[in-house]
């Protein structure tokens, strides 16, 4: 049977995942929570619960990780193809849940044929500097796409970096103190300079 998990957005903005407790109380305390998720029949009372407590908005969510939200234009219109490795998206998770916000990651998970697009665009000075899109060439020889080693040399490429902005406020997950905080807690850091967006799990934070 599906089960969803469900966040809750308070008036000041802050988005809570919801729990029920041992005893089958709701809560936003994670320390109380017992059951994570849910089915369809507990609907009525988490709407019952939510009119009680100043909830603007309800969601429910199939997803496993419900903080995390993806381009679906950068990742071809299909949010499953931008998504980054379990591992990571976790623990982005784990970052959104502690600072209350959901995260938006524009660009996750990226093909060969993007990762060449950017790259032949910075050789041709009109895109910022990315990573190689083959080590069939040299760096600065333009080559067709037929023709590219299509070994991608971006951690996108794999699925190990999530460029992630703060919604809905959509600043650089690195402008904000406390998700910085959290993401040391957890094992994420912004290994790339002067890309204060780009995650990666990491203990090196040269982006800030
Ligand atoms: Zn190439
Ligand atoms: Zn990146």
């Amino acid at each position: 049977m599906n089960t969803f998990a469900v966040l809750v957005t308070k008036k000041n903005g802050d988005v809570h995942q919801l729990y029920r407790t041992k005893l089958g109380r709701w809560t936003v305390n994670r320390k109380k929570a017992h059951k994570f998720r849910f089915t369809k029949d507990a609907r009525p009372a988490i709407k019952k619960w939510a009119s009680k407590h100043k909830v603007v908005s309800i969601e429910f969510s199939a997803k496993k990780n419900p903080f995390v939200v993806y381009d679906t234009i950068t990742s071809d219109g299909d949010e499953a193809t931008g998504r980054v490795q379990p591992k990571l998206e976790k623990k982005l998770n784990e970052v959104g849940r502690d600072i209350k916000r959901k995260l938006f990651v524009g660009e996750g998970k990226r093909s060969a044929h993007a990762q060449w697009r950017f790259y032949m665009d910075f050789l041709g000075g009109h895109g910022n500097l990315a990573a190689r899109c083959c080590t069939k060439f040299n760096a600065w020889e333009k080559h067709s796409w037929a023709r590219c080693g299509k070994n991608s040399q971006s951690n996108h490429y794999t699925g190990d970096a999530a460029d992630t902005v703060i919604m809905p406020s959509w600043n650089n997950i690195g402008t904000s103190r406390e998700a910085v905080a959290s993401m040391r807690r957890h094992g994420l850091g912004l290994p790339v300079g002067g890309e204060n967006w780009h995650v990666e799990i990491s203990n090196s934070f040269n982006g800030l």
